[in-house]
């Protein structure tokens, strides 16, 4: 199934977002038919372990494992797989060009971020499959990155599309001098106020309800600093390391094969507009518009 890319600046939003879109597409999987019906195990009365070891053959084993195999697998239509630099323990560092930084006989200047992009490729590689949609929450700044991404998806013959997470590059800068700050023991208390309220508007957004109070609070934070949150222990980048990622930024193109379709979220986008682009984005990756992906294409 899809492969969504998503995009952005450092320190723009990007997981904000993802983490938003995970919600959505579970309830949007959880509200799919099931392809098949569930299959029962047995009574309503669980057996004891005691009495499954006593019970138990050697054809048993086999026969349930395929069983409870078969039943996790018919549950839903699709699988969600979010995978990012955090599920591959990839560290800011990995994209860090500074000669100092580098690591004694390195290979290469960006031997490191080659490793990080062969990690996330072969993670993208196993999960995608037929019933999989794959969201690959990172910088993906590279056209050429993107590319490969969009003709590997394309070789398991499943859609692509890109997610662009806008934010100017002010904002996402104070965003990582905020963690750089608390990385240094920096931030005070009138800072985590206003971090809180930054907090309370990027919660993880998936049902309505969700939604509407996302929207609720993000009305009554306005004109906050909402740059950061006080639970947000992520890893700031150094600060030339972040300069620099971003005067390395390609920006998709939709008019490519690889950055298309191509959907925007920027910042300020509230909990409709957000809600509209997911929804656009589960028509194009599995709704009725989604296109046929043929070998040849
Ligand atoms: P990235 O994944 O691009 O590095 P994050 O999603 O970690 O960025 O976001 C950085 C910080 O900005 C977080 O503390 C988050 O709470 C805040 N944030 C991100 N997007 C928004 C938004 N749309 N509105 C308010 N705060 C946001
Ligand atoms: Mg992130």
């Amino acid at each position: 199934m899809p492969l969504i890319i998503v995009t952005g600046l450092p320190t723009s939003g990007k997981t904000t977002r993802v983490k938003q879109l995970e919600a959505y597409l579970r309830g949007r999987i959880e509200a799919e038919p099931s392809p098949e019906p569930e299959i029962e195990l047995g009574g309503s009365q669980k057996p004891t372990a005691a009495h499954q070891q006593q019970q138990r053959l050697p054809q048993d084993d086999h026969q349930q494992q395929r069983q409870e195999k078969k039943r996790k697998n018919s549950k839903s239509r699709y699988r969600l797989h979010v995978i990012s630099d955090a599920t591959q323990g990839i560290r800011r560092s990995a994209y860090d060009l500074a000669p100092e930084r580098q690591e004694a006989h390195t290979r290469s200047a960006n031997a490191s971020e080659k490793d990080a992009r062969a990690a996330l490729y072969g993670a993208v590689k196993r999960a995608l499959g037929p019933r999989d949609i794959v969201v690959l929450d990172g910088l993906n700044y590279i056209k050429g990155w993107r590319y490969q991404l969009y003709c590997e998806a394309k070789n398991v013959r499943t859609p692509s599309c890109v997610l662009q997470v806008g934010c100017t590059v002010e904002r996402a800068r104070r965003v990582n001098e905020r963690r750089l700050a608390r990385r240094a023991g920096q931030v005070g208390s009138k800072d985590k106020s206003a971090e809180e309220s930054g907090q309370r508007n990027s919660k993880a957004i998936g049902g309505r309800e969700e939604l509407e109070e996302a929207a609720a609070t993000s009305a009554q934070g306005e004109g906050d600093d909402d740059d950061g949150s006080c639970d947000d222990m992520e890893e700031p980048y150094e600060r030339e390391n972040w300069e620099n990622l971003v005067f390395r930024y390609e920006e998709p193109n939709p008019m490519t094969r690889w950055d298309s379709p191509l959907f925007t979220l920027i910042w300020e986008d509230d909990e409709r507009r957000t809600r509209q682009v997911f929804d656009s984005i589960w028509d194009a990756i599995a709704g009725e518009s989604r296109r046929v992906v043929r070998p040849n294409q």
